[in-house]
C-alpha cells in the first residue's frame, strides 16, 4: 500500500522483482508485528503479546464443533510485505531454503501501474482465511498486515509445520514479461532429504486449485510458465522446508495488463479467494487430510 519512496526505489533495483519467486523465493516468514513466531510452543494464547490479537489461533468460526472443515488447520501465506522494500539489509540476509540458503524474502512484483503484489498478497489471503473460517476451519496467517518486513522464508515454512498444518497455501503474483497470461500453480518437487512426504499431497493439493481456479476465477492458466497451470519447483525455500502440504498459488501475472486488471480489481480478489478457499476445502475433505 505504501507507495514506494526513493529508498524503496533504491532498493528494488538491488533486489530483482521479476518473478516474484523466481530470485529468492518470495514466500516464507519471520515474526513480524502482530504475527505470533510459529504460533509459539503449545497453544500460547498466554503470551500475552499485544500483537496477538489475530485471527490466528482463536479465529472465532474455526473453534469448536460447526463447518465441514471444523477440526482442520490451514496457513495462508501471504507472499512478500510491504516494508521489505526499505529493509534490503534484512530481506536480502541468507537463511536455510532446504540444501541451500536464499535471500530472506524479496519485495515482489508490482502492475504497471504501480499495484503492488504484497498488497494484493495480504487482501487475497484474508479473504480466503475469511471464507475457510466460515467453513469451519482454523486458519493461521504468517503476516496480518502490510506494513513489516518479511517473515524470511524459514519462518513461513515454520510456521507452517508448527501450527501442523493440514494444507498450507502461499498466495503471490507472478511478475512475468507483459505478455504472458494466466495464473499457475507451484507444487514442491522431490529434494532428498527434505520434501519426500509432501510432495504427493502437495501435488493433490496444486491440482485442486488448478481446477478450482481455471473453472472459476475467470483467469486462463499460463500462457508463459509451468504445464497446465502447474509447476514443479525444487528451489524455494517455503517448500522445500516445509513437512506439511503445501503449494504457491501465483494468482496471476502483474505485468500482464489483462490480468493485472482483475487482480487490482476488489471484487475478483474477493470472489477468486472464496474460489482458492473452495479449493482447499475440497483438498481436505477428499481424503488427503487427517482432521486434527
Ligand atoms: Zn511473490
Amino acid at each position: 500500500m505504501r507507495p514506494l519512496g526513493p529508498a524503496a526505489l533504491a532498493a528494488a533495483l538491488l533486489v530483482p522483482l521479476a518473478g516474484c519467486t523466481s530470485a529468492a523465493d518470495g514466500a516464507e516468514p519471520r515474526p513480524q508485528a502482530g504475527v505470533r513466531p510459529g504460533a509459539s510452543e503449545e497453544d500460547g494464547s498466554g503470551s500475552g503479546a499485544p500483537g496477538a490479537q489475530d485471527g490466528r489461533a482463536d479465529g472465532g468460526a474455526g473453534d469448536g464443533d460447526g463447518g465441514p472443515l471444523s477440526g482442520f488447520t490451514v496457513v495462508i501465506d501471504p507472499g512478500h510485505n510491504g516494508g521489505n522494500a526499505d529493509a534490503p539489509g534484512e530481506i536480502g540476509a541468507l537463511v536455510p531454503a532446504g540444501p541451500g540458503e536464499k535471500e530472506c524474502d524479496t519485495v515482489g512484483a508490482e502492475s504497471a501501474d504501480g499495484y503492488p503484489e504484497h498488497a494484493f498478497n495480504l487482501d487475497f489471503s484474508l479473504h480466503m482465511r475469511d471464507e475457510l473460517e466460515e467453513r469451519g476451519a482454523e486458519v493461521v496467517l504468517t503476516r496480518e498486515d502490510d506494513e513489516g518486513v518479511g517473515p524470511c522464508i524459514d519462518e513461513r515454512a515454520a510456521i507452517g509445520n508448527e501450527a501442523g498444518a493440514d494444507a498450507a497455501v502461499s498466495v503471490h503474483a507472478d511478475g512475468g514479461s507483459e505478455s504472458g497470461r494466466g495464473f499457475h500453480v507451484i507444487a514442491p518437487g522431490e529434494v532428498e532429504g527434505f520434501t519426500e512426504e509432501i510432495v504427493a499431497p502437495s501435488r493433490r493439493l496444486a491440482e485442486e486449485l488448478r481446477d478450482a481456479f481455471a473453472e472459476d476465477a475467470g483467469l486462463p492458466v499460463s500462457d508463459y510458465l509451468g504445464e497446465d497451470g502447474l509447476d514443479e519447483r525444487t528451489d524455494l525455500g517455503g517448500l522445500n522446508l516445509s513437512t506439511v502440504p503445501k503449494v504457491f498459488l501465483e494468482a496471476g501475472n502483474m505485468r500482464n495488463a489483462e490480468d493485472a486488471e482483475l487482480l487490482e480489481d476488489p471484487q475478483w480478489r474477493e470472489e477468486a479467494a472464496v474460489v482458492a478457499a473452495g479449493a482447499v476445502a475440497a483438498f481436505l475433505t477428499s481424503g488427503d487430510a487427517v482432521r486434527g
